[in-house]
């Protein structure tokens, strides 16, 4: 009987350690390591002593990834979970946090020297398969007490170290500072005056008209975000579209925009002053599986039909969750809603996704359409892109045309339809209804900027 515990006993432990535990490198798991590090600040709490939080994300190991494989990049991840474990003092937590993230959980003492070595150690060369591999990693730091009083403050500004290296191209180290404190305290103030502006209807969309290339004649509109701020007056979604993404915001601001704009713009599309309307969804909108159905009952309630709807997705989506894509899409293109592929042209513009999925329209990223005419390079990718699009059967908008030498470039080049200052800029609903109807009763484009360019035709 007594046995028999024992060895229960002994099963219950193996299965909570292989629970805990990263298969691949046998560290401490995102799991175990958030229970580590609260035990440990308690600890330090108790002794008055400090602790130190490093977070470490690889370099470019995607890049790896795909170049020589998963395999090798299991081997890349198994070989620098062992050297963070070689620069662990005794008492110190090594963790996989998941993907190419790692974790220290050390003394306070120190920090910059650590961070340090640990880079040092992280970068060295190794040799998998016979070739030599340069990883690189940055690291991301943030003590306890001095900088953050918790477990879940702690992770957080350790992760803004971290980001802030990331973005200024890796291989460093970072630590939380006042300028990443005052950083912090401005998204804090944000998130806030997010969570009331949105059930307060502050904001709103804003629309830009896409014409057709050849006549100047509008054919459609982009529903772009603006938030009305009480103090800050009008702010783009440069300014909280990322911090919606962050905190899970975006989907109510996408909801709330997709409704009142279809609201708005059916009427336009019902008495003929445009075709369709585009509306932009985030990437994280995407990851939800409820997403497509969900899109479909909003859309029923508003009395815009379909197929006077396009869904600009970006590539970031297909790229994460392919397989969910396509059923998103095939969702709304069964319904009749099209879907437009965004900033094309920034990222991996991969033209095989193009065929494989019912996409209709491609937008030519602005990156791209302002090196036009100037660069003879991406004129020439241009061109070649305006082709392949149309082998493909798909269509394609220019976005961010600002300068009449771009159109003219790009409407002798093929592309159907563009979108930029040129034309007109976003505007708000009332704003763009006038402009509508004014080029409709003008019979032909009114739009200045279209004027030059049709009469050069003859
Ligand atoms: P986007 O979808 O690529 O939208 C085009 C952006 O280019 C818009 O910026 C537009 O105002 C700007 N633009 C248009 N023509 C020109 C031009 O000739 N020159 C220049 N310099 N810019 C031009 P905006 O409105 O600031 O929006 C930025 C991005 O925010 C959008 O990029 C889109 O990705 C996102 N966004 C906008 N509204 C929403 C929304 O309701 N939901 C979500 N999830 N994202 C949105
Ligand atoms: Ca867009
Ligand atoms: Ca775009």
């Amino acid at each position: 009987m007594a046995a028999r515990v024992a060895e229960l006993e002994a099963e219950r432990e193996l299965t909570l350690r292989l629970a805990q535990t990263d298969s691949l490198t046998g560290l401490p798991n995102r799991g175990a390591f958030t229970t580590a590090l609260c035990a440990r600040l308690d600890a330090a709490r108790a002794a008055g002593r400090s602790a130190a939080l490093f977070v470490i994300d690889l370099d470019r190991f995607k890049h790896l990834n795909d170049t020589l494989g998963h395999h090798a990049g299991d081997l890349v991840l198994a070989e620098m979970g062992e050297r963070l474990r070689a620069e662990a003092h005794d008492g110190e937590i090594v963790a996989r946090l998941g993907g190419d993230e790692f974790a220290l959980i050390a003394d306070g003492e120190e920090v910059a020297a650590r961070a340090r070595l640990l880079l040092a150690s992280l970068c060295q060369p190794l040799t998998i398969y016979g070739r030599v591999v340069s990883p690189g990693a940055s690291v991301g730091v943030a003590v306890y007490p001095v900088d953050a009083a918790d477990a879940s403050d702690l992770q957080r500004f350790a992760d803004m170290a971290l980001y802030r290296v990331k973005t200024r191209g890796g291989r460093r180290w970072s630590v939380f500072d006042a300028e990443l404190r005052a950083e912090n305290e401005r998204r804090q103030t944000l998130e806030a005056e997010l969570r009331r502006a949105i059930p307060a209807g502050e904001i709103e969309p804003w629309f830009q008209p896409v014409i057709e290339s050849m006549t100047g004649r509008i054919t459609g509109v982009e529903v772009l975000a603006r938030w009305n701020h009480p103090e800050q007056g009008l702010l783009t979604p440069a300014a909280f579209v990322p911090i919606a993404e962050e905190l899970g915001l975006i989907g109510q601001i996408d909801e709330a925009v997709f409704e009142t704009a279809c609201g708005l713009a059916a009427p336009w599309v019902a008495e003929g002053l445009i075709e369709a309307i585009s509306c932009n969804v985030s990437p994280r909108d995407l990851l939800d599986p409820g997403f497509s159905r969900k899109l479909i009952h909003r859309l029923a309630r508003t009395d815009l039909p379909a197929t006077a709807l396009t869904v600009e997705i970006t590539e970031t989506f297909l790229l994460q969750d392919l397989g969910l894509a396509r059923r998103h899409i095939e969702r709304l293109a069964a319904k009749g809603v099209r879907i437009a592929l965004d900033d094309f042209g920034t990222g991996y513009s991969n033209v095989r996704a193009l065929m494989n999925l019912p996409i209709q329209t491609v937008k030519l990223d602005r990156s791209l359409i302002e090196a036009v005419g100037r660069d003879a390079r991406v004129s020439k990718l241009v061109a070649s892109l305006l082709h392949a699009a149309r082998a493909l059967g798909v269509s394609i908008v220019a976005e961010g045309v600002e300068e009449e030498a771009q159109a003219l470039f790009l409407r002798s080049a093929g592309c159907e339809r563009m979108q930029g200052y040129l034309f007109a800029r976003p505007m708000p609903a009332a704003a763009m209804e006038a402009h509508l109807r004014a080029s409709a009763t003008a019979g032909e484009a009114p739009l200045v900027a279209a004027k030059p360019l049709l009469r050069r035709r003859g």
